[in-house]
């Protein structure tokens, strides 16, 4: 390990008058609307468009033999999910919400709501056409059917006890749904993206400390299980990682200085491990948002594995960004708030001396 921060610590004004020349050029790069893109790809199912809304006939046969058995159940027999069923009926993230058979536009996330029922629930569908209706009387009791508007393929149900404006509540499940978030909460010049570098409070301690970031927040991404608390993120169970969500201003800072940071903060070659820390919850890893944010994120791996930067291949991994939560406050600015604290004092203090000696031009004026 010496050997490898030594030989990083010698390629970094490399890296830096890479990032620092390229402030420029990034500036201007917008994302694109998100709308008229197929934004999903899903190539064992040649159904699947976000973009065509032609009706589809499509038998249950051939159904089966591009669905995935759950989804399948679901959209093509009516099968019901368990309440409470991965993390979407809860979530607040903007986005657009897709049917995950055929991938017609659904929903928008501002036609949400949190309902106790323990599905996602919306009160308005995107348009008129998007979801047709179906009297259904099966197990003894009456209801009405929600059906996609394109495929056919069973939603869930459509009840008169939602919020106003429209008094309805479309109860979908989750399974049925596929879920782009926004190309980013944009303010501005403001951009996020969520990373995973071990304990969070280490990570957060360091980007606070950086030019151009306006707020980071210490949560976890990636998981199975709906706002996990901390307790149950340390069994390394939910599937979940330790993240901060970082907000930052693109005309001050920009996306490949984020993740050279990243890259020098922590070990990016220890799998699910960061020294003492052990677990899935402390891999290391990059939520993207945008394909901008992806492909950024590809080429520094690319590049500091060419280098050989470190001893060994970056293990970091890249996943699609869907929920972001926050931990309970007083995991935020832990590092801030505990310095006398011995894991403080051991583990993260080291780390930001290291970022405040690599990155000391580019240190908030305090
Ligand atoms: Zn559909």
């Amino acid at each position: 390990m010496q050997k490898s921060i030594f030989n990083f610590l010698l390629l970094l004004p490399l890296f830096m008058l890479n990032a620092c020349g390229q402030t420029n050029n990034k500036e201007n790069t917008t994302s694109k609307p998100i709308a008229m893109e197929n934004v999903i790809s899903k190539p064992e199912n040649p159904y699947y468009s976000n973009i065509d809304t032609k009706k589809l006939d499509v038998s249950d046969a051939e159904w089966k033999k591009v669905l995935s058995p759950d989804l399948y159940a679901v959209a093509r027999q009516a099968d019901t999910e368990r309440a409470f069923t991965g993390t979407m009926w809860n979530s607040e993230t903007k986005g657009t919400y897709y049917c995950a058979a055929c991938g017609l536009k659904l929903f928008r996330s501002d036609q949400k709501f949190t309902s106790s029922c323990g599905w996602p629930s919306f009160f308005e569908q995107e348009n008129k056409s998007s979801i047709t209706f179906k009297d259904d009387n099966s197990y003894g009791m009456r209801r009405i059917e929600a059906l996609c508007g394109r495929c056919n393929s069973h939603l869930g149900h459509l009840f008169d006890d939602g919020p106003e404006p429209t008094g309805k509540r479309y109860c979908m499940n989750a399974i049925s749904l596929d879920f782009v978030p926004d190309a980013t909460e944009t303010k501005g010049n403001l951009e996020t993206i969520v990373l995973g570098g071990g304990c969070y409070w280490c990570v957060e301690a360091v980007y606070e400390n950086l030019e151009g970031v306006e707020k980071v927040v210490s949560g976890f991404a990636g998981g199975t299980v709906a706002n996990p608390s901390y307790e149950e993120v340390c069994t390394g169970r939910t599937g979940a990682a330790e993240v901060v969500q970082i907000t930052y201003d693109k005309t001050k800072t920009n996306l490949d200085e984020i993740f050279h940071v990243f890259f020098t903060v922590h070990d990016p070659t220890t799998l699910n491990r960061q020294g003492g820390d052990v677990g899935t919850q402390y891999r290391s890893v990059i939520f993207y948002a945008t394909e901008e944010q992806k492909k950024a994120a590809e080429s520094i791996i690319a590049e500091l594995n060419n280098a050989k930067v470190y001893g060994s291949k970056i293990v970091t991994t890249l996943e699609p960004f869907k929920t972001f939560y926050k931990a309970k406050d007083y995991h935020q600015n832990y590092y801030e708030n505990n310095k006398d604290q011995p894991y403080c004092q051991m583990v993260i203090q080291p780390k930001i001396e290291k970022f405040e000696k690599v990155f000391k031009d580019r240190l908030k004026k305090k």
